[in-house]
C-alpha cells in the first residue's frame, strides 16, 4: 500500500454530496463527485495548482479554447478492489498521452507531479466516491484547455489542467451494433486523430447521430482517403479474432488513437502465444471472414467498456450479425483478466496498478 502524500493545498467542501447521490442508479458523466483538481499555466511555465470543491470557472469569453478549440483530455478510472484499497490503472500512460496530445496542439507539458500526485491526491479526499459493485467505477477526467483572451490565431499563453471525476457504471450494457462509415471521416493523415483532442470528438457527433437514426450504437470509422481501410470504432480502438489470429489496425500512422487499452490486451495476446496482426486491415477483409465463417470475434476496447463486443456490423446496405459473444473465448478471458487486476483479485504481473 502506498501513502499517499499531502502535496497540494485544499480547499474541502463544507458539506459532502456523496450521501444525496444514488449509486444504485449511476448514468455515466452526469454526476460529479465533491472535489477537483485545478492548475494554471501563464508565459511559460506552471504556477498554482489545488484542490478545491467542484465548481463553475470564471473564464473570459475569448478565451482561445472556444474559438480555435485548443482542449485535449484523457480518461481513467478509479476502481475499488476486494479488500477495499483503491486501484489505478496505468495513470502514468494516461499521462505521457496527455503531454504527446499537448506536443500536437502545441500546448505546454503537464508535470507528472500534477498528473500522478494531484490524482492520487484527488481520489483520496473523494474516495467514499468510488462505487462499489462488479460495473462500477469512478470514471477520471484529466484535461486541458487554453485560455488566454485573445482572439488572434496563436497557441495561448494561458493553460488551465484540471481533474474532475464522476461515479459510474459500465458504458455499453451487451453487444454493440456497429455500422462502417464510408463517407465521413474522424481523422486524416496528418491530422490530429493520434491525439486525445477534444475536437476529433467535435468531428464525430454528426456521422455517430446519422448512424443512431439507422439503430446504431457506434461507427466503425475508415481512412479518409479511401474509406477502405478500418481505423477505429467510434472511441475505442478495434480488434478482429480471424482464425485464430488477432487483428488490430496498426498506430504507426497518426489517424488512430493509441490506446491503453489496446496495448494492455496485446501485451496479455502475447503472454497467452496468441498470434498478433498489428496491420492494415480492410472492410473487404472482415466482410470475406464474415462470409466464410472465419470471423470469430470483433470487439471495441476502451477504457469506458474494456471490451464492448459486436453483435451487428453494418457493411453498406447490408447488416451482419455475428455469433454471440458469450462463446468468444479470447475476448472474454481477457476482459476478465483485466476485470481481476482492477479489482486486486488477479496478480499485477506486469505492474500495472497503483494501490492505496
Ligand atoms: C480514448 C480513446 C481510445 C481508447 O483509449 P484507452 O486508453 O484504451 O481508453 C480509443 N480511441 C479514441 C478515439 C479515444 O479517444
Amino acid at each position: 500500500m502506498e501513502v499517499v502524500e499531502n502535496t497540494f493545498e485544499v480547499e474541502r467542501v463544507k458539506k459532502s454530496k456523496v450521501t444525496e447521490t444514488d449509486f444504485g442508479n449511476l448514468q455515466f458523466g452526469r454526476v460529479f463527485s465533491d472535489h477537483m483538481f485545478i492548475a494554471e499555466y501563464a508565459d511559460g511555465k506552471w504556477g498554482k495548482a489545488k484542490i478545491q470543491p467542484y465548481q463553475n470557472l470564471s473564464i473570459s469569453p475569448a478565451s482561445c479554447v472556444f474559438h480555435y478549440g485548443q482542449a485535449i483530455f484523457e480518461g481513467l478510472k478509479a476502481y475499488r478492489s476486494t479488500k477495499g484499497e483503491i486501484v489505478l490503472f496505468r495513470p502514468d500512460q494516461n499521462h505521457l498521452r496527455l503531454n504527446k496530445s499537448a506536443l500536437r496542439m502545441c500546448m505546454p507539458e503537464v508535470p507528472k507531479h500534477f498528473f500522478i500526485e494531484g490524482l492520487k491526491q484527488l481520489i483520496d479526499i473523494d474516495r467514499n466516491w468510488i462505487p462499489e459493485g462488479d460495473d462500477l467505477s469512478l470514471y477520471i477526467r484529466p484535461f486541458l484547455i487554453a485560455d488566454e483572451a485573445f482572439l488572434g490565431v496563436k497557441p495561448s499563453s494561458r493553460y488551465k489542467f484540471m481533474i474532475i471525476t464522476s461515479p459510474t457504471s459500465t458504458y455499453y450494457t451487451g453487444a454493440v451494433k456497429v455500422k462502417v462509415e464510408n463517407h465521413y471521416s474522424r481523422a486524416c493523415q496528418g491530422g490530429i486523430g493520434a491525439a486525445k483532442a477534444a475536437a476529433n470528438y467535435a468531428a464525430s457527433i454528426f456521422p455517430a447521430t446519422q448512424a443512431q437514426k439507422q439503430g446504431y450504437h457506434q461507427l466503425i470509422w475508415t481512412d479518409a482517403n479511401e474509406h477502405k481501410y478500418i481505423e477505429e470504432c467510434g472511441t475505442m480502438n478495434i480488434m478482429f479474432v480471424i482464425n485464430g489470429n488477432l487483428i488490430t489496425p496498426s498506430i504507426e500512422r497518426d489517424t488512430i488513437l493509441p490506446g491503453i487499452t489496446r496495448a494492455s490486451i496485446l501485451q496479455l495476446a502475447k503472454k497467452w502465444n496468441m498470434n498478433i496482426e498489428e496491420r492494415r486491415i480492410s472492410v473487404d477483409e472482415v466482410l470475406a471472414a464474415i462470409k466464410n465463417n472465419s470471423l470469430e470475434e470483433a470487439f471495441g476496447v476502451g477504457t469506458a467498456a474494456t471490451i464492448a463486443p459486436f453483435s451487428n456490423i453494418g457493411i453498406g446496405e447490408n447488416d451482419y450479425e455475428l455469433s454471440d459473444f458469450n462463446t468468444w473465448k479470447f475476448s472474454n478471458k481477457a476482459k476478465d483478466y483485466l476485470d481481476q487486476v482492477k479489482r486486486g483479485t488477479q496478480e499485477d504481473e506486469f505492474n500495472w496498478t497503483i494501490k492505496f
